[in-house]
């Protein structure tokens, strides 16, 4: 356990004493005339093809990530609506045993809602009373953080037959008893020796449970696998890039993609790691799932020629049955901008050009909405949904993009690229309304700088980028009139005329996943604003909205419940103090009337910025700035100053007054338990006194800027980091 999940847990711990007498932070049950029928007699979770397939006429339950198949988030509940919303408030409240963010998008199943945490627990409520029913814990070791890029996080779980199914961020995929929340079986999914997690939703279809894997920024290879839902065998397993051609390809795909790259890919693995979207579509029994960047992002060093390198940035079908491809639209050839093509996607029917088809459509981290025949892959429409500044648009006849000169920085330039690498929309799912035929996308608006990093060699341990991490902070500083800075918005975006209808209110960083309802409503989490919101889905006017006391990113809900609807969100993204402070990520559940009342946020002062006098020669610096860059900044923010409650702010840290000190944690590793492992691998005592160096003067010069001075710094959410997932 960290610190702060120690701290996290005495402020439940007293919260939970304040509360004594009525429940975990319940309302108390009106009382009824007639209790309501125990939950105890349903089997918990029972969840299987017939329901699955028919969820959308079961608007009373959440049984799959995306609400059914389709993955539209589209409730047909409509008892909360427009002319009523202004009267929701809070049922009941559950705080969970961290501070960490939350990405978890919930299941709500026959009066129990399941929801997956910070490091990759899962936890099921009473949906009545929000009592714990259980909680699991797969006890990921805490070192096995240093190969996660953007986050301890986990989006969410799958349900069959009394089995909740959940990835941990150490690679193992899990069955859970729905009813005792006991492990059934549990799979190791990855090569341990490779620097993989997992943070993704599992999905499953006709009894094989499906799952990727991030690791895209570490260097390695991309696949998803189905495993047999009631024994954890792997059934199949598509690669999304070829391996050594001396070891064989896998099959035919394999072969072609690999005349698609040259040089020694394999290496570095390549890439395309399938970290989040992954859907099946029972009419056209495909599975479908989006690939990550190449590795390493920057393409100059992946691929020495012009290869479009298959299949990394990229939509894949493959047969549900055997995983055997069936189609591939590359959004991004030859990536070099982290634009993962894995943001979560839908499949709709659309009219469109006067005929009726099935789509799959997507809004993706490259900024352009992109829809497909959902049977053959053939591109139908592609249009920007924000604005983006590394394309002029797409070749309908190719289906490439035309790239902008100079956007490849190639030859030692640079590109302020929009949107950078933090994507112009992450892992934060979209909602669809039928009602209204928009789609409701959470939008980033963020620039980045591209930039090789001219002496860059594959590492070990830590990121595998090939670029210039550092030149965020260093470019936007001596070249301040250039576009820079993070923001972002709820859009509902037209995808038959590919034109933005609304938008909400911005936000800094990023903001949350959406939730369209037959009450004419959209739900949405206003990312560190910690509001949770609802938007007329029409008009976009902001009808109700509540103070979570945290950050709100991940997927609402709704479910009905005694004939009462309910909103269920699961909320904690520290903008308060980072990793100092204390603990709100917990379960929100809303309906008509709610009465629950949040307990008060606690009073809080960050450590102060304090650090010994910068005395280190200027060369001294940029050699640590160069170190940390690579080595630390992942974690740790860009520019020694962390941006989230997952790891500490460096210009904070007790560490920086001794050298001793800090080397028995960076070289010695005595703090690999709580996740800060030994560099010792690739540091040296020099390179750790420049990296100290660096923090030192960066914390001076935070320290004279007056709008951090000693007190609260500046930050944001941890994001999904600076560039989501893997
Ligand atoms: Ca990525």
């Amino acid at each position: 356990m960290t610190r702060t999940e120690a701290l996290g847990l005495s402020v439940l711990v007293s919260v939970s004493l304040a509360l004594a007498g009525c429940g975990r932070g319940a309302t108390p049950p009106p009382a009824a005339a007639n209790p309501p029928p125990s939950t105890a007699k349903v089997a918990p979770a029972d969840v299987g093809s017939a329901r699955l397939l028919n969820a959308a006429s079961e608007p009373s339950q959440w049984m799959t990530y995306g609400g059914t198949y389709e993955e539209q988030r589209y409730s047909g509940l409509s008892a909360i609506n427009r002319g009523n919303v202004a009267q929701l408030g809070l049922a009941w409240y559950a705080d969970y045993d961290t501070n960490l963010q939350q990405e978890g998008s919930p299941l709500y199943i026959d009066g129990v809602i399941y929801v997956s945490t910070a490091w990759s627990k899962v936890y099921a409520f009473d949906a009545r009373t929000g009592k714990t029913l259980w909680e699991y814990d797969p006890k990921t070791p805490g070192q096995w953080i240093v190969n996660v890029c953007c986050g301890i996080v986990n989006r969410g779980i799958a349900a069959w037959h009394g089995k909740i199914y959940v990835g941990t961020l150490d690679g193992r995929l899990v069955a859970i008893d729905a009813k005792t929340g006991k492990e059934v079986w549990s799979t190791l999914t990855i090569d341990p020796r490779e620097h993989y997690s997992i943070t993704g939703a599992p999905r499953v279809a006709n009894g094989r449970v499906l799952i990727g894997e991030a690791g895209g920024e570490y260097g390695v290879r991309g696949y998803l696998s189905a495993y047999d839902a009631e024994s954890g065998k792997l059934d199949w397993r598509f690669y999304t890039v070829p391996g050594n051609p001396k070891d064989g390809f896998e099959n035919d795909a394999m072969r072609r993609a690999a005349k698609t790259w040259g040089g020694k890919w394999w290496r570095l693995g390549g890439g395309g790691t399938v970290w989040d979207s992954i859907l099946y579509d029972p009419q056209t029994d495909l599975v479908y799932f989006g690939t990550g960047n190449g590795s390493p992002w920057n393409d100059q060093y992946r691929d020495p020629t012009d290869g479009d390198d298959l299949y990394v940035a990229s939509i894949i079908a493959v047969q549900a049955e055997t995983g055997e491809y069936v189609w591939h639209y590359q959004e991004t050839p030859a990536d070099t901008w982290d634009y993962d093509a894995v943001s979560p996607m839908m499949v709709l029917e659309l009219t469109l050009d006067g005929k009726r088809r099935r789509v799959l459509v997507q809004p993706s981290k490259n900024g352009i909405f992109y829809l497909l025949d959902a049977a053959t892959g053939k591109l139908l429409r592609a249009a920007p949904f924000t604005e983006v500044n590394w394309t002029t648009g797409i070749d309908m006849e190719t289906g490439r993009p035309r790239v902008v000169p100079g956007a490849r920085y190639v030859h030692g330039g640079v590109f302020d690229a929009l949107p950078g690498g933090q994507g112009a929309h992450g892992w934060h799912p979209n909602a669809y309304s039928p009602q209204t035929g928009l789609l409701y996308v959470p939008t980033q608006h963020a620039y980045s700088v591209w930039m090789t990093d001219p002496h860059y060699k594959p590492s070990p341990i830590g990121y595998n980028l090939g670029i210039n991490f550092g030149a965020q902070f260093t470019y936007y500083r001596s070249h301040p009139g250039v576009p820079q800075g993070f923001t972002s918005y709820l859009e509902a975006f037209d995808p038959l005329t590919g034109k933005i209808v609304w938008r909400g209110e911005a936000n800094q960083g990023p903001t949350g996943a959406a939730l369209a309802t037959a009450g004419g409503l959209v739900f949405q989490g206003g990312g560190g604003s910690e509001e949770f919101r609802a938007y007329d889905a029409s008009s976009g006017r902001k009808l109700w909205s509540i103070q979570a006391e945290t950050g709100v990113l991940s997927g609402p809900i709704s479910y009905e419940l005694d004939g009462k609807q309910y909103v269920a969100v699961s909320v904690g993204g520290n903008s308060r103090g980072g990793f100092y402070a204390p603990n709100y990520s917990r379960m929100l559940v809303f309906t008509l009337g709610g009465r629950a009342k949040l307990p008060p946020a606690t009073p809080y002062t960050p450590p102060p910025l304090n650090p010994p006098p910068a005395t280190a020669p200027a060369r001294v610096v940029a050699a640590g700035r160069a170190k940390y860059s690579q080595f630390c900044a992942a974690c740790h923010g860009e520019n020694g100053q962390t941006r989230g409650a997952a790891f500490p702010d460096l210009t904070r840290t007790p560490l920086l007054v001794s050298q001793d000190a800090f080397d028995q944690v960076v070289l010695k590793g005595v703090l690999s338990p709580q996740g800060m492992v030994s560099f010792a691998a690739v540091l040296q005592p020099a390179d750790t006194a420049a990296i100290r160096a660096f923090i030192i003067a960066r914390a001076n010069e935070l320290k004279r800027m007056p709008q951090f001075g000693p007190g609260p710094g500046v930050e944001g959410l941890e994001v999904g980091g600076r560039q989501p997932g893997g």
